[in-house]
């Protein structure tokens, strides 16, 4: 699988100078497999891909619907173009709850037209549903994570290997045993890492997990990289040097946009 990171902020794009290093487009993560584009999430990261159309299907798999997850749908050129068909889906929501909040969301107030009414080729489908029609090329597991509104962690495997995507996710212990599990032997896992584990005193209940957090959960699996991702806005390309420096795991480190690896 190729794996390439999009979009690699949380919450709000940060296109200023400073923080281009690591990226200042919100969460976005494609997954190319022999037959199919796959991308978790579209936030304005999306706009960027370059959509395989006429060879693959595309598939999107949602975490959640927060704007930062979904805004650079219709900004990618790509999905107005010919070509095979764009199939949406969530783990989170039934295909008529994601139909209806995508279509609100890109139409009447918030946006000028009506994206959806004008995309024949795009099909929101049922979350087993979108797996059958990916007909073992890749196999796709998702998993409840903690937070406001709920959000799911998706695995992707293929040719035995395993990539798995916790974005989104308040770590709590009642939680651990299960994601260990599901990140069992994970070739990759792409981690919350939104605060440090000072900012995480104030921040209870916002959603969102610690950098040291990662380095403790990747210490105690059998995950064998991973990737600290959903960079908060303030965090400049300065601050996440140096808490490079601290990292004392081998295996963690953190994400940036244009990243792209072969698993
Ligand atoms: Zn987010
Ligand atoms: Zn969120």
């Amino acid at each position: 699988m190729k794996f390439t990171i999009h979009g690699v902020r949380g919450s709000v794009p940060t296109p200023k100078d400073g923080f281009l290093k690591y990226g200042g487009n919100t969460s976005c993560y494609e997954i190319e497999t022999d037959h199919h584009q796959l991308f978790c999430d579209a936030g304005t990261g999306f706009q960027s891909a370059e959509l395989e159309r006429n060879t693959k299907d595309t598939f999107v798999f949602f975490t959640h619907f927060h704007h930062d997850h979904i805004q650079g749908f219709p900004f990618n050129a790509g999905i107005f173009r010919p070509g095979k068909k764009i199939v949406l889906s969530s783990g989170l929501l039934e295909a008529s709850k994601v139909n209806s909040t995508m279509q609100n969301y890109f139409s009447g107030s918030y946006f000028p037209v009506d994206v959806f009414d004008i995309l024949g080729h795009l099909t929101v489908e049922e979350f087993e549903e979108a797996k059958n029609l990916l007909n073992g090329d890749v196999s796709i597991d998702c998993i409840k994570l903690q937070h406001p509104g709920g959000a799911v962690g998706y695995s992707f495997v293929s040719h035995n290997k395993k990539i798995v995507l916790l974005l989104d996710n308040e770590f709590c212990l009642s939680q651990k045993d299960v994601l260990l599990k599901f990140c069992e032997n994970a070739d990759l896992l792409i981690w919350d890492g939104m605060f440090t584990q000072e900012e995480l005193k104030d921040k209870k209940g916002w959603g969102h997990s610690s950098i040291e957090q990662a380095v403790d959960f990747t210490e105690q699996s059998s995950v064998k990289r991973t990737l600290i991702c959903h960079h908060a806005p303030n965090r400049s390309d300065q601050d996440i040097d140096k808490l490079r420096l601290k990292i004392s795991s081998q295996s963690v480190d953190f994400g940036f946009e244009n990243m792209s690896l072969i698993i």
